[in-house]
């Protein structure tokens, strides 16, 4: 079993078996539905039946199979924007709850592993931080002072270490797990607790609920069966129209990050979270092997905006260099996958009330690297307000905050600069410049096409012009699939939409 969103597997997959679920057959009731089985779903819907409430939740693949089954699962209390950008943007006292919020999830995830006993490798580490070869000699001090400032009590600077070799931060209490190995135990304690899970089936649509007239909530999910119930949490990850209230899509911005990794002699890489702060940056940890005397070295990074695939077309080369030249006793790569981020213009996960037209449902997205996080502070936050409970994060992750910043600006004229591909020509002139298992974009006429030949082959055409906005739609010849440079919706290569904001598929042309 493998995830959804591209045609590369990540290391969880190996000697694991994801339990799978069956669809819904018929309309049901509970008192909470929760769309998206992976870190998020899960976590609120398990926390939500602690609370004694009956719960389903619904998701069109296997649980994990989103963002969940693609990460690198550092667990991390360090804001990876930095605290002195969150201080920046937020303050003080919001750069502090966001620490807050960080380290609750840690906690909350040890805690959830102990008393499940679920097996999932936790572990508590330093993570260290090192600066990019182009930051200004003050970055680490500003960001010892911010992080000071946030309420971090174990934080210091370090003469020398982390992935630069020099002056670094570390941080402690952070933390590492094998994270399909937690969902799935979750999900094992979830449903001993009652709780429903039926996966196979998408949700095409949710209301929300209307207490004037005594109505419910509802999600319509694919085949014409529904679940009605008090409140929906949306934990679909990336933005899609069911969860796309209020134009989340252009507060937040979509990146695909790059993974590999490979076996390193036990002992001869530090076992911690290691960031630096280059851009793009890099993120290094290690998982333990059954293999005697080693590890897997996990290596992330080369992100770019998702459908704006570097012209050298090379993330995983480049990052096998750079590892290659950190790690020198790394063996041959055994792992190689990306996956996709969801950016916020201001650095924090969109969580809670999402204000539609009517009441009751939730939304957890806008991950940025930290999704595990976000992911589990969405549990204890939604929980909260779905309890009628105050919970001091409420106005931190607000998805309704209005955000007018220059990331803002830049990401949305990043996403209007790419409508110059409606106007220009074709990357090959004719199908025979295509190879096999691979797309490419053609002009026909007015329209531009969207043409993959296939390995045995056959040729499949589909309109380039993605369903959401219209952008044109580019070939990720790393995952096999057709992205969007505006949105980040994507598609398979026969036009199958695998992620939103989109929700059709590319027509047959
Ligand atoms: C390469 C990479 C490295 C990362 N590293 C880290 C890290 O070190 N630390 C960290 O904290 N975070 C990291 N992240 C981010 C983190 O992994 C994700 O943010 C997090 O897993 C998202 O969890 P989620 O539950 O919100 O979404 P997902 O795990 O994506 O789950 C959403 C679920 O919703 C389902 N779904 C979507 N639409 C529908 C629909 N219409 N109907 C039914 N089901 C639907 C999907 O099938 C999916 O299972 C990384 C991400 C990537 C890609």
């Amino acid at each position: 079993m493998k995830s959804a969103d591209g045609a590369k597997t990540s290391s969880w997959y190996t000697g694991i078996d994801v339990p799978t679920y069956r669809p819904l057959v018929k309309s049901t009731k509970a008192d909470v539905c929760v769309v998206g089985a992976g870190i998020a779903g899960l976590t609120t819907a398990y926390l939500l039946a602690a609370e004694g409430l009956s719960v389903v939740v619904l998701d069109e693949g296997p649980i994990g199979s989103g963002q969940t089954g693609r990460t690198s699962a550092h667990l991390a209390s360090a804001i990876d924007d930095r605290f002195f950008e969150i201080e920046r943007l937020h303050g003080k006292e919001r750069s502090r709850l966001a620490h807050e919020s960080h380290a609750a999830a840690i906690d909350t995830i040890e805690r959830i592993c102990n008393e499940e006993k679920i097996s999932c490798d936790f572990t508590r580490l330093d993570g260290f931080l090192s600066p990019g070869p182009s930051d200004p000699p003050d970055l680490l001090d500003r960001e010892l002072a911010a992080a000071r400032r946030a309420g971090v009590a174990d934080v210091e600077k370090q003469k020398t270490g982390g992935l630069a070799g020099g002056p670094c931060l570390r941080f402690g209490r952070q933390a590492r797990f094998h994270p399909l190995r937690y969902l799935v135990g979750l999900a094992d304690a979830f449903t001993k607790r009652g709780g429903r899970i039926h996966t196979g089936q998408r949700v095409r649509d949710v209301q929300g609920a209307d207490p004037k007239k005594e109505k419910r909530a509802v999600a319509q999910l694919e085949g014409g069966v529904r679940v009605t119930a008090e409140h929906i949490v949306v934990a679909t990850n990336t933005p899609s129209p069911i969860n796309d209230w209020f134009g989340i899509y252009t507060k937040q911005a979509s990146y695909r990050s790059y993974v590999i990794g490979a076996a390193v002699p036990r002992g001869s890489v530090a076992d911690a979270l290691f960031w630096d702060n280059a851009d793009p940056y890099h993120y290094v940890r290690l998982q333990p092997l059954r293999e005697k005397e080693k590890d897997l070295l996990l290596v992330g990074g080369e992100d770019h905006k998702t459908g704006q695939f570097p012209e050298d077309g090379a993330p995983f080369t480049r990052l096998a260099a750079w590892t290659r030249e950190k790690f020198p006793m790394m063996g041959r790569i055994r792992f190689r996958w990306s996956g996709q981020v969801q950016e916020p213009a201001d650095g924090l996960a969109f969580v809670g009330r999402a204000l539609t037209a009517r009441e009751n449902v939730y939304v957890a997205t806008g991950d940025s690297g930290m999704g595990l996080t976000h992911g589990t502070i969405a549990g204890l936050l939604i929980t909260d307000l779905i309890a009628g409970r105050k919970n001091p994060w409420e106005k931190l992750y607000d998805p309704s905050r209005k955000i007018m910043n220059k990331e803002f600006v830049s990401e949305n004229a990043n996403a209007l600069a790419q409508y110059k591909d409606l106007l220009t020509g074709g990357e090959v002139k004719s199908v025979k410049d295509i190879p096999p298992d691979c797309g490419a974009v053609m002009r026909d006429g007015l329209k531009k096409l969207a043409v993959y030949r296939d390995p045995a082959g056959k040729i499949h055409r589909h309109s380039a012009i993605c369903t959401h906005l219209q952008c044109v739609v580019q070939w990720n010849p790393a995952e096999k699939s057709w992205d969007c440079p505006c949105h980040g919706s994507r598609f398979d290569p026969t036009g199958k939409v695998v992620m939103g904001p989109a929700v059709d598929d590319l027509p047959s042309a």
